[in-house]
């Protein structure tokens, strides 16, 4: 507040107090010595709450602000304090709130205005932790949860401000994030866990078995080590997945500097990938446009994207169907300027994905239908790889599927700027 507008505030008040005092003389019909005095001071203070009341009910004013200025919090101070990311309160000796900054008025949705702590925060043990340090002056650290609008979880540090025990200080620290991050890994472990044990136990199974009544019997024997073959090749996949998934995580903010030719590669995937498609009984065809630049990024990624997208083409697409792989120049990305793109895209004719599972499919271990996948041999990892190697190419990954008409995967990959494609010739 500017010194004129103080000045202008209390003349206003004044007068409105003279007015007020000298009506109620008049009606009065008496008047002491002390009478007009005390009235214009008792109206000048009634003036001037009303008046900052009203100014911050119109938005005018920040009352919190306001109050900060009451408890003697230099300006400076409160505009560090209001900017801080972290919510902040300063609750005075009887528990009522001082001053909240904006990102405590966020968390608590309501003005905290002169209001008592426990009508802000209703969490038990950040209001007992308050209460114990007005009380005792020990700091303390409580974590929460506040389940509306959106699930959140802080960590409430509350302390008495030094050389000041009718001062105390809560903040609030944000872990959301964080015990996501936890969650996740935990998540992960446990179902990297589970996919392993279950090959594990079968191993274990057979191994008994022909230790025991199957010793002597050559027929089961050979049936058991065939089973036995496949779940330890299960295990190496999901292995190879699980590493492979860390190595390209690690790399995942260190953008591709070489440039590589997309036709050379999807070639390549196709023709590794063309005796299992026939062995399903399934057509794949592949077309690329011509005179296409090449596409930065890493071959090796590259080759695994395409051949994770056209082996679950085979997969999970119709047995005796067709799978089309193609190359074009993709569209521009907003927000990536002239630069070009390029699209491939495979396309199946099975089944198609529902709806609900299209947004969930690239996360870890996540299937459509588990049973299927097993009996495919999938680790459920192969979408999740795809999807950190194109983030590090900073590209994008698009599916689109209709139910009985099969599914689209579609990746689309920045070009080489003409520099680099001179250069690489
Ligand atoms: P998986 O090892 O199980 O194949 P992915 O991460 O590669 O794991 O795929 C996850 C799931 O997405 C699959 O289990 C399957 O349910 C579904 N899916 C992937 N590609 C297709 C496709 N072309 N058609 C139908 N469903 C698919």
């Amino acid at each position: 507040m500017t010194l004129w507008s103080r000045i202008r505030n209390a003349a206003l008040a004044l007068a409105a107090g003279m007015a007020v005092a000298l009506i109620a003389v008049s009606l009065m019909g008496t008047a002491r010595a002390w009478t007009m005095p005390v009235a214009t001071v008792a109206a000048a203070v009634l003036a001037g709450i009303v008046a900052l009341r009203v100014r911050a009910e119109n938005g005018t004013i920040d009352l919190s602000a306001a109050q900060a200025e009451i408890v003697g919090l230099p300006a400076v101070a409160r505009a560090v304090f209001e900017r801080l990311p972290d919510p902040l309160m300063l609750i005075d000796g009887a528990g009522r709130a001082l001053f909240a900054n904006r990102a405590m008025r966020g968390v608590i949705g309501i003005d905290p205005a002169r209001k008592h702590i426990s009508a802000l925060l209703r969490t038990p043990s950040v209001l007992e932790a308050v209460r114990r340090t007005m009380a005792g002056g020990e700091t303390a650290s409580v974590e929460f949860t506040l389940p509306v609008p959106v699930e959140r979880t802080y960590v409430a540090h509350v302390a008495r401000a030094e050389g000041n025990p009718m001062l105390t200080i809560l903040v609030l620290h944000d872990l959301t994030a964080m015990k996501r991050a936890e969650q996740m890994r935990a998540d992960f472990v446990a179902n990297a866990s589970h996919e392993l044990r279950t090959p594990l136990a079968a191993l274990s199974g057979f191994i008994d078995t022909l230790k025991g009544h199957a010793r002597d019997d050559a027929a089961a024997r050979e049936e058991f080590l065939g089973i036995m073959a496949i779940e330890a090749e299960r295990m190496r996949r999901l292995i190879d997945d699980l590493l492979s998934l860390t190595r390209i995580e690690q790399n995942e903010h260190v953008p591709p500097s070489g440039t590589t030719s997309l036709e050379t590669i999807l070639r390549e995937a196709v023709a590794t990938l063309t005796p299992l498609a026939r062995a399903e009984n399934v057509t794949l065809e592949m077309e690329a446009a011509k005179d296409l630049p090449p596409a930065i990024g890493e071959r090796d990624e590259l080759i695994q994207i395409f051949q994770n997208l056209i082996h679950n083409a085979i997969k999970y697409g119709r047995p005796g169907g067709h799978v089309w792989v193609s190359l074009a120049a993709g569209r521009a990305t907003p927000g990536r300027g002239a630069e070009t793109m390029l699209a491939v895209a495979v396309r199946d004719d099975g089944e198609g994905i529902p709806p609900a599972a299209v947004p969930r499919l690239t996360e870890r271990f996540y299937r459509v239908d588990v049973q299927r996948s097993r009996e495919k041999g999938g680790t459920g990892l192969g979408l999740a790889i795809v999807k950190h190697i194109v983030n590090r190419h900073q590209g994008r990954l698009a599916i689109e599927s209709r139910a009985g008409e099969g599914s689209t995967f579609t990746v689309l990959l920045p070009a080489a700027p003409a520099a680099a494609v001179t250069e690489m010739s």
